[in-house]
């Protein structure tokens, strides 16, 4: 089949999901054509109980007034997405979903993309934005094109406050017990209130003693992450033993959280994965976000990095850049990035390799 060729843009960004809006929304500033390619319709995540800024949004864009919702604090995945997808479609970023990108390449003055269906994007620049699996990422370093399995997992879920008796604080709480660490959070509701009783409560539980299910499953296949375990990938036997180490290890309120997801069946396990970069650019292509760089949620400092990364590309890749040396202002971005990025996956890796260390001991 012969591609179809679309029209050209300034930049073309591989990935909607954070760290390809943030970057939308900051390279918006500058007036350029954008165009975000996204391979699925459903950009739901879980896990996430991320930390907003205060202005946001005025910070990526530059302007000083903002409108739509985006608050600062602690939010869901949810709430942060909303407020950032709502902010790009006003800024006229053109947002493509069920365009999956198969292949990334380079001509004489632009940068190309495929999607699966045979469409051909193609910018003056591309930012790969399409996460820890990048495809971008296979270009940009094909010598180290992979993120790494750090050796244990997150338990996630989410509960309604209402459907529990039990109260919980107004803040994220870490625990630690046995083999394990648990972070607990408050979430607003879906309709933005933060009314005790009335919120979402999330948890993510590291274990280091369940990777043979993972490979078991195909979710990790030798040092690879393919996938996250679904509820349905999981025994019923597995829902019982989660049931009783919760049980055993977390105190209330966390406990029935934790309980009443399991009795849903609405755990999901996702393997934890690392990424330390030594190339964050090549020629036309650059990286963002999880597809540049993946720290363990532990850090709780990837969206931040993913905000940072985007301020930092847009203030090299500016209108007279773009159309006189696009090529060196990324480079230019890789050599301010590089090594902040670098300490950012270091320390958590030193946090991983240290929770696996004291897993293992306790379980002996
Ligand atoms: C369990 C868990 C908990 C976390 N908790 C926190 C936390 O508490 N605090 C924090 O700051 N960070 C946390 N993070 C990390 C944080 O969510 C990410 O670092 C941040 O959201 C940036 O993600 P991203 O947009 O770069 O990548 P992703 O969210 O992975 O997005 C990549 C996007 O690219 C799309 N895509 C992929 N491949 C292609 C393709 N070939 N073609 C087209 N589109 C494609 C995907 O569909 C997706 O929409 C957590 C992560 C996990 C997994």
């Amino acid at each position: 089949m012969a591609p179809s060729v679309q029209p050209m843009a300034d930049v073309v960004i591989v990935g909607a999901s954070l760290a390809g809006l943030m970057t939308a929304l900051a390279l918006s500033r500058h007036g350029f054509s954008i165009t975000l390619l996204e391979r699925s319709n459903d950009t739901d995540r879980t896990g996430a109980a991320l930390q907003v800024g205060h202005g946001l949004l005025e910070q990526l864009t530059g302007r000083r007034h903002m409108p739509g919702a985006l608050v600062a604090g602690v939010q869901s995945w949810q709430a942060v997405y909303r407020g950032l997808r709502g902010a790009a479609e006003e800024a006229g970023v053109n947002i493509l979903q069920q365009a999956p990108v198969l292949e990334v390449g380079e001509g004489d003055d632009h940068a190309w993309a495929r999607t699966a269906d045979g469409r051909r994007f193609a910018g003056t620049i591309m930012v790969g934005a399409d996460g820890y699996q990048s495809v971008v990422r296979r270009n940009v370093n094909p010598q180290s094109p992979d993120a790494i399995f750090a050796n244990y997992l997150a338990w996630v879920g989410f509960a309604e406050e209402a459907a529990l008796v039990a109260r919980f604080p107004p803040h994220l709480e870490f625990l630690e017990a046995g083999p394990y660490l648990l972070l607990g959070f408050p979430l607003s509701a879906a309709d933005g209130t933060s009314a005790p009783g009335r919120r979402r409560v999330g948890w993510a539980w590291y274990d280091a003693g369940h990777n043979a299910i993972l490979r078991q499953t195909g979710a990790v296949e030798g040092d690879l992450v393919r996938r996250s375990l679904r509820p349905g990938d999981m025994p019923e036997d597995l829902f019982d033993e989660l049931a009783r180490l919760a049980r055993r290890h977390w105190p209330s309120p966390w406990r029935e959280a934790i309980l009443e997801c399991i009795a849903r069946n609405a755990v999901l396990g996702t393997p934890v994965v690392e990424y330390v970069p030594d190339r964050l650019a090549r020629g036309r292509l650059c990286l963002v976000g999880d597809a540049a760089h993946v720290t363990t949620p532990m850090t709780g400092n990837g969206f931040a990095t993913a905000a940072d990364d985007a301020l930092s590309l847009a203030g090299f890749l500016d209108d007279h850049a773009l159309r006189h040396d696009p090529v060196a202002a990324l480079a230019a971005y890789e050599a301010a990035r590089l090594q902040p990025v670098r300490r950012v996956v270091e320390a958590g890796k030193r946090l991983s390799r240290d929770f696996v260390h004291a897993a293992r001991s306790a379980s002996a």
